[in-house]
């Protein structure tokens, strides 16, 4: 029986085998596209004027420049392959820049601009995030476009190069380009799978909001001998404060920073999930929200963490009772919570307990919002059918990642159902020296995503197209 599906998937796994796809990546990842450093803004340029749209010009598609609407930021590049309007349209993302190379720190005198091999380990800086997966998912393209002459489907990508500096201007091009952004659905690549050996789908993620606490009574620090019992503690407070907010079990205790009940549709697709890792640290079976399970705690829940907390001179401390302390506190939080309403909340349920001398800090940046599909909605259904075809094995569906991406401008911003399918996996060393792509996953993802634009292309094989039109862009 012919079986043109299982040929493109057999035809690009030979083409990752004959080091097509090793090539390409070592050419991109010589691009030193490190975002955090100011020198780099011609070399960020570059890789969408040399790199990316000569690519994707050979599959056929126009590009163009997209200027960032935040002066000084990095431009974003445009393309779009229409074979037909009434053809469903997929936008894909990707970002090319990089964080730092630490070009000093790697392991065994590797460079972090030159991809090498060991042990079945793509080493480099973007092998992982995110050059790795978006060359998988244009290598992808070009080999269902190969097999079937065409795609049977519009693909439009929007490419930006500041992702690792808080995607400045990718909102804003979103709300003013949305009729240039007008797709079906978003199928992207990025982040980890929940386990190396589990093909994942993601659906969304969390969102995080960063703040400090900080209580500041008097000018300096009083020997405790002479003044312990007198002087109100700032440390005491401060910790006495965040005890009110979270309890000794990390059980959030303020309402206001409390998801909504888990939807049964999200509670469903995560009883088959178990997160961590094998070589990870051990799961505390005692922590966090009592009655969920632990994928539950970690993608259907909120978590308050304090991630660092100051008081007198840890490194060497005094007998006298310091002026000030202050803690940098982390609020992740999932679909159905809006940030703006954080920050009031905690004020009110300060000033409640008589903590009216902490102070609310909050960084400039706008909180990244939480996101989620419905892991109903057709569009989810119709990805995991696709790849359980080509793995033999049903994916792993998660409603969102626990960690954060920029989805909010195409969830919410173009209203897109959104797809990620991750090709990286949580022990990649991501945003550190020996970052890394595991070349069979590579491999994998590339026969999971050749599969599933090889669907999409397929007459009536998109679901749901008339509700994603529907939504406002
Ligand atoms: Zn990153």
């Amino acid at each position: 029986m012919p079986n043109p599906r299982r040929d493109a998937i057999e035809a690009a796994a030979a083409w990752f085998d004959a080091g097509g796809m090793l090539a390409d990546l070592r050419r991109r990842v010589a691009f030193r596209t490190e975002s955090q450093d100011r020198q780099r803004a011609a070399e960020l340029a570059r890789y969408l004027t040399e790199e990316i749209g000569p690519s994707v010009e050979q599959l056929g598609f126009r590009w163009s420049v997209w200027e960032n609407p935040v002066a000084g930021a990095p431009p974003m590049l445009f393309a779009e392959r229409i074979e037909d309007p009434s053809l469903p349209t997929m936008l894909s993302y990707g970002h090319g820049d990089v964080v730092a190379g630490y070009d000093d720190q790697w392991a065994d005198g590797r460079s972090p601009w030159d991809v090498s091999e060991s042990a079945g380990r793509w080493y480099g800086r973007g092998t992982a995030d995110n050059k790795g997966q978006h060359t998988i998912n244009l290598a992808a393209l070009g080999q269902v476009l190969t097999a079937r002459g065409q795609l049977g489907f519009n693909a439009k990508l929007l490419l930006e190069m500041g992702e690792e500096v808080g995607s400045p201007g990718l909102r804003e091009l979103c709300q003013t380009r949305a009729q240039a952004l007008r797709a079906d659905v978003l199928i992207a690549s990025d982040g980890p799978r929940l386990r190396s050996d589990r093909p994942t789908i993601f659906l969304g993620t969390r969102g995080a909001l960063n703040f400090d606490l900080a209580v500041d009574l008097r000018k300096g620090a009083h020997h405790s001998g002479n003044w312990g019992g007198l002087l109100a503690n700032p440390g005491t407070m401060l910790a006495n404060a965040i005890a009110s907010m979270v309890d000794a079990h990390g059980r959030i205790l303020v309402d206001a920073l409390r998801p909504p009940p888990i939807p049964d549709s999200v509670r469903r697709a995560l009883a088959d999930i178990e997160p961590g890792e094998p070589a990870g640290p051990a799961i505390d079976a005692d922590w966090g929200e009592p009655g969920l399970t632990p994928a539950e705690r970690v993608f259907a829940w909120n978590a308050l963490e304090v991630l660092a907390f100051r008081t007198g001179n840890p490194e060497r401390p005094v007998n006298a009772i310091p002026p000030r302390a202050s803690a940098h506190l982390q609020l992740r939080f999932v679909a159905g919570c809006d940030w703006r309403a954080f920050v009031p909340a905690i004020r009110a349920h300060l000033d409640l307990r008589g903590f009216t001398k902490i102070e609310i800090g909050q960084e400039d940046a706008e909180p990244m919002a939480a996101t989620r599909l419905d892991p109903d909605d057709p569009w989810v259904g119709w990805a995991a059918a696709s790849v359980e075809a080509t793995c033999s094995a049903r994916p792993a569906i998660l409603p969102n990642l626990g960690g954060s991406l920029p989805n909010d401008c195409f969830a919410d911003v173009l209203g897109l159902p959104t797809i990620w399918v991750p090709h990286s996996y949580p022990a990649c060393s991501q945003h550190a020296p020996d970052e890394h792509l595991l070349a069979h996953l590579a491999r994998e993802g590339l026969m999971i995503m050749t599969g599933l634009l090889w669907d999409l292309g397929e007459p009536g094989g998109a679901p749901n197209r008339d509700r994603a039109r529907a939504r406002p862009t």
